[in-house]
This record gives structure tokens, sequence and C-alpha cells, in this order.
């Protein structure tokens, strides 16, 4: 049996309950309880707070863990990292009320600072020889400024809306974060094996999630064409259209390049275009 520490309640719980589920884990979540256990796979999840996941881990009491690479690094435990998610992207970001005057991060000098990030705040203006005084608080740094506590902020950001509606203005990224999975350094045999498993299981979801299934019809002359442009895991499928000379191509078109291909494809000729998502895959 593996323990997993997931956020009980907060950015991470959703797609950190998500991705369980992906992988074919299934499991009753009542948000009452602080673990359950998974009914077909040998998992038992751990509901916390986001800020004691990484100590958990590192004591053994849960073996893995999800949590925001912001937390892991401001506790100084990045060691415990095994894998990039993906998801909960954020960046923790300085910030100044909009009508002062900023040019530089030297402008901070000698000026009060309120964040719940010390230590990455620490790091970031020690690196740039600057000095400031660091007022560490755990919640509502936004309103910082405005109650005259603190000349600048230190914060979480994903879309800016929060600071814009708090009269704040973003001007230096310290850092950029995304949830992680964690492990304990001192796994037994027993729960390697099922980390395994589930690292597998993570990468199909991962891979499908970039990935689309294309289908299209093509003149034959140009399937030689096309196929270059959609290489796929292996090699396109090709299969006999009923019309004389044209046939149907299969093939797997990675996300971030599927515009620039469709365009090409296009003026090679293909018609029919269909993309579809991909639930899993394994290469
Ligand atoms: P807890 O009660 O568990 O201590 P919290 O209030 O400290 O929760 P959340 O606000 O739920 O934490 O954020 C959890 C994590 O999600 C953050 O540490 C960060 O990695 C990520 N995160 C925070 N804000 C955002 C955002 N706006 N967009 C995306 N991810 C975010
Ligand atoms: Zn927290």
């Amino acid at each position: 049996m593996l323990r997993i520490a997931i956020q009980k309640s907060g950015r991470l719980s959703d797609d950190s309950l998500n991705l369980i589920r992906e992988c074919g884990i299934s499991f009753i979540n009542s948000s009452l309880k602080l673990k359950t256990e998974s009914t077909n796979f040998p998992l038992e999840i751990l509901f916390l707070r986001d800020d004691d996941i990484p100590g958990y881990v590192a004591d053994g009491v849960a073996d893995i863990g999800i949590v925001g690479q912001n937390v892991l690094v401001e506790e100084g435990m990045q060691d415990l990292t095994v894998e990039a998610l993906g998801f909960s992207k954020c960046r923790l970001s300085l910030a100044v009320p909009k009508g002062d005057s900023y040019s530089s991060v030297e402008d901070l000098n000698g000026k009060n600072i309120a964040t719940s990030y010390p230590n990455l705040l620490q790091a970031y203006l020690s690196e740039r020889g600057v000095q400031a005084n660091i007022h560490t608080i755990s919640g509502s740094v936004e309103i910082a400024p405005s109650i005259g506590l603190a000349d600048a902020i230190c914060d979480i950001v994903s879309s800016g809306s929060t600071l814009i509606s708090n009269g704040l203005r973003e001007v230096e990224q310290v850092f950029k974060s995304q949830a992680v999975l964690i492990a304990n350094k001192e796994l037994s045999e027993e729960k390697r094996e099922i980390l395994e498993k589930l690292l597998f299981r993570i990468n199909a979801v991962q891979r499908a999630q970039r990935a689309k299934y294309i289908l299209l019809n093509a003149p034959n002359d140009k399937i030689a064409e096309i196929s270059k442009l959609l290489p796929g895991v292996k090699s396109p499928t090709v299969l006999p259209l009923l019309e004389e000379g044209w046939s149907s191509l299969h093939s797997v078109v990675n996300e971030d390049d599927f515009w620039e291909i469709i365009e090409k494809l296009k003026a090679s000729g293909a018609q029919g275009i269909l993309v579809v998502p991909i639930e899993k895959m394994i290469i």
C-alpha cells in the first residue's frame, strides 16, 4: 500500500484528484474524511494542508505527495521532487502600489515587503544585492500596502486580477511554479514498485493530454507527403476509401504543433480533417 498526500481543499485539490482518477484509480471521496483508500489500486489518499505535505513526505507519514513547487522550495525540500505535473501553474511576483514609481529591483532597498514566502524572496533579493525588510504574513498579503503594513508585496499570481483589484502593479517575477509529485527517499521495495506503476499511468495520462488523434482523407499520390507531416507514434495508418484513388490516413499529432501542421495538410490536399482527444497513450 502506498500513501499519497494531497491538498484537502484549495487550488491543488481538484487537479490532484482528477489526475488520480484519470490513472484509473477509483476511490470514494468524502469531503469530511481525512483519508480514503482506493478500491482498485494499492493507494491510500491523505487529505492535508498543502504546507504540511513536504514535511509529512520527508518524515514518511505519507510516501508520496502532490504540492506546489513554491511551497516545496520555500520549505527547502526540492530534493524530494519526482516529476513536474503541469497543473497549478503560477508565479511568485513582487508588486508595488500602482501609483508608486519603480524602475528596478534596487528600488526595494530598505523597503518593507510583506510575503508568505520569506525564503524564496530572501534568496531572490540576496542574489541581486538588495536588502529589504521582509515581513512574513500567512494570508491576505495583497492588502498589506493599503493598510500601511508594507511598501511592496511578494505573492502568488496567476492572472494578475487580484493584484489589479488591490491597486497593485506586478514588477518582478521571483519564482515560477507548478504542481509536482514528491516522494520519500527511503521507500520500501514494495512501495517503490507501486510508485513505478503509478508513474507509468501518470505519464500515459500526461502524454495523452498533449496528443490528438487525427483522421483525414487524402488523394493516394499525396500520402507520402502527408505522412512526413504526421509521423505519429510509429507511422500513420492508411486505409483505402471506397472512392477510387483516395485513402483515409490516421495518426497522432502534438497539440503544440497542431495549427502549423493543419495549414500544411490543407496545402497538401487533405480533406475532411478530424481531430479528436486521446484519453491514454502508451508508447
Ligand atoms: P491550505 O489551506 O491547504 O494551506 P493555501 O490557501 O495555502 O491552502 P491555495 O491557495 O489553495 O493554498 O494554493 C495551493 C497552491 O496552488 C499554491 O501553493 C500554488 O502552488 C498554487 N496556486 C496558488 N494560487 C494559484 C493560482 N491563482 N493559480 C494557479 N495555482 C495557484
Ligand atoms: Zn497553505
